[in-house]
């Protein structure tokens, strides 16, 4: 694909070139496995020598070619598309992270990832250090140890929707000799390419606003292909090591810049699976050709929503990068020069009972466990996806107890303002 096409013609085009009498449209390839010749044939497969599908828990035409879309968007080397976001972000991290190593992740996250990170990983012997992504780049790497393999944040963060500084984040990684993983769900590439700011690897919750209608649940990591894992031998033995279950194979020497990615499938999707579904590939991939037509209108209607709420007496305040007075209003013009994404976080004046009055009033907005696609909806994460965790863990993740998010979809900014209208009337009443 030519590097010098636009991301609207990538949304579009990219991964995919039928030739004559092919199928505009990806075909959705609907097979668990694929036929050969001979077993010499089959055999060259498995000892990754050819490449060449077959068996689709490890990779499927459909799948691949809808990666390849999201790699060039992302500028990547590669990519591979999981089951879903948290699936994403846990291979993320696990194909280079094991019992007995450290990571340093920002605090701010999605309530799911926090889980994972604070309780899973360390059930699986990998410890951990949460910073405040806003501190200073002294205090940051103070938290890093010999042991550790990565640095993850998001770049947006739900539900709080703060701006991470991915240069600041990237500089501190590379100082440690360890890669920076960013978790792009909220901007999308349309917005933000945070390789192309030093990230090394990218996730995302493709359920988001690449599918954008609420269709799908899936999970994508791109290699940026730019970490040197051979400068760091020791450290990440799993890439730059003979590898034994594939008979002394060493990632580094025989993928080079996909040396990562192509772990992910080889071994992690080869031991756990976590492959997505050829039909979703299929659904994510026409949510994408609309992804740079969709993001700005999501942008723009939640900047109507979010000055209107910033004027509303009944708020208490709300957080919307977009806005000028907003404290991440200077790294969202840095990074989202074009615009952030339709969510944003406020709260009410008045108690619990005049906010779930005013959810239970909306008419248009619909209360949702879900975040960025086409629909508007609201939640309020201390009621809901947080409900795990304490009022402490809450506020230590930045997330205000009182917070609602606010997810703005592709109806008219002017019916979502009547509708929050109507019902901050209906909840005085
Ligand atoms: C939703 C979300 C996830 C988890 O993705 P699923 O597809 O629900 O597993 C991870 N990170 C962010 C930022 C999200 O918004």
């Amino acid at each position: 694909m030519d590097k010098k096409q636009k991301i609207g013609t990538l949304c579009v085009q990219a991964g995919y070139k039928p030739g004559k009498g092919e199928s505009r449209q990806v075909p959705i390839v609907q097979s668990t496995t694929f036929k050969y010749e001979t077993s010499e044939q089959m055999g060259r497969l498995f000892d990754l020598e050819d490449a060449g599908y077959f068996y689709s828990r490890l990779a499927n035409p459909t799948v691949d070619t809808v990666a390849a879309k999201l790699a060039a968007l992302e500028g990547g080397v590669g990519a591979q598309l999981l089951s879903c976001g948290q699936n994403a972000n846990f291979f993320a991290i696990f194909n280079i992270c094991e019992a007995g190593d450290h990571l340093v992740s920002a605090v701010s996250l999605y309530g799911g990832t926090f889980n994972l990170i604070n309780w899973t990983l360390r059930k699986m012997g990998i410890d951990i250090t949460f910073v405040d992504q806003n501190a200073s780049e002294e205090e940051i790497s103070a938290a890093f140890k010999p042991n550790t393999k990565l640095l993850f944040g998001e770049t947006l963060t739900n539900p709080t929707v703060d701006v991470l500084d991915v240069e600041k984040f990237a500089r501190i990684a590379h100082k440690h000799g360890v890669p920076l993983i960013v978790d792009n769900t909220f901007p999308t590439p349309v917005n933000l390419r945070p390789i192309e700011w030093g990230a090394d690897i990218v996730t995302h919750s493709t359920t988001k606003y690449l599918d954008g209608h609420g269709a799908a649940v899936g999970g994508a990591i791109v290699d940026g292909g730019t970490f040197p894992w051979d400068d760091y031998a020791d450290k990440f033995p799993g890439l730059c090591k003979p590898d034994e279950s594939y008979h002394g194979l060493v990632y580094t020497k025989a993928f080079g810049r996909a040396a990562y990615i192509t772990k992910v499938c080889t071994h992690l999707m080869r031991d756990f699976g976590g492959i997505q579904s050829p039909q979703n590939a299929f659904y994510l991939n026409l949510g994408l050709q609309t992804l740079h037509v969709r993001m700005p209108r999501h942008c723009d209607s939640a900047m109507k929503v979010a000055r209107f709420l910033a004027a509303c007496p009944d708020v208490k305040w709300v957080k919307y990068p977009g806005l000028e007075n907003d404290a991440h209003y200077a790294l969202a013009q840095k990074y989202m020069p074009g615009g952030t994404c339709g969510v944003m976080a406020f709260a009410l004046k008045g108690d619990r009972a005049f906010a779930s009055h005013f959810m239970d009033s909306l008419r248009l907005v619909t209360i949702e466990t879900h975040v960025a696609d086409c629909h508007t909806c609201i939640l309020h994460p201390a009621a809901h996806t947080h409900r795990q965790l304490s009022d402490e863990q809450l506020r230590a993740a930045g997330v205000d107890p009182d917070l609602i998010r606010l997810s703005i979809g592709l109806e008219d900014a002017d019916d979502i303002i009547n509708d929050i209208q109507q019902a901050l009337q209906q909840a005085k009443k």
